[in-house]
């Protein structure tokens, strides 16, 4: 974390704008300090509404557009949108293969993604995102007999270094967000689909929310990560 110049970066999201939540000013600050970050959107958010006059493909246009938008805001150096249907991604192949297929093309020192073990509710996507990114990390992007037709592809084995993971009920890391901060709310906004409150009142929410976790770090407001490291 202390040098993140060219490091590089891939964060795996179940839906548009669930990074921006969990992670998005730790994405925003990583980029500014000169990270290289690709972002794989599992999902196309195409049930994220309860608006009954917006059909499924009409949301998942504009949600690939406020996810690209954000992406803009962010820094970020490339979006993949894997398509699934929301609620839609199954733990195993073929998902499993598609991340490892990301991880081993972007080469990732570290892999971002979600906690998928909440304890209680959770959102099925999420699980499956998070336990399926785990596994591709660990150990199928790294077994060179794991997807040999990969390899044939020129996509050679890749061990990613660290991960991190949030909306995790066991935190152990937090990254100071003092300074992007507005960079997250901002991102987030882009959602706007996905948005029921005023920006004022998303700020106030998200500073709450957040700032319990700033004093880890001697800042106002922090994200907070578990992180695996992965090198031992
Ligand atoms: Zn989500």
């Amino acid at each position: 974390m202390k040098n993140m110049k060219e490091k590089r970066v891939l964060v795996i999201t179940p839906h548009p704008d669930d990074a921006e939540s969990g992670a998005g000013g730790t994405i925003a600050k990583w980029s500014h300090l000169g990270a290289n970050i690709v972002l794989v959107v599992c999902t196309n958010g195409n049930k994220g509404t309860s608006d009954r006059s917006v059909s499924s493909e009409e949301l998942a246009q504009t949600r690939r557009k406020e996810q690209l938008e954000s992406a803009k805001l962010l820094g970020l150096t490339n979006v993949v949108f894997l398509d699934h249907p929301d609620q839609g991604v199954t733990n195993g192949d073929p998902f499993r293969k598609e991340l490892v297929r990301e991880i081993r093309t972007h080469r990732p020192d570290i892999v971002v993604t979600i906690d998928p073990e909440r304890k209680w509710i959770r959102h099925q996507d999420h699980f499956v995102t998070g336990r399926v990114a785990l596994d591709a990390v660990f150990p199928y992007a790294r077994d060179y007999l794991a997807y040999p037709d990969l390899i044939a592809e020129g996509l050679e084995p890749h061990k990613t270094l660290e991960v991190y993971l949030w909306g995790t009920d066991d935190p152990d890391t937090f990254i100071d967000i003092d300074e992007h901060f507005e960079d997250k709310l901002n991102a987030l906004y882009c959602h706007s689909s996905q948005m029921s409150s005023s920006k004022e009142e998303g700020r106030m929410r998200l500073r709450n929310r957040f700032s319990v976790y700033g004093p880890k770090v001697n800042a106002e407001i922090a994200e907070a990560f578990k992180r695996l490291d992965l090198r031992r």
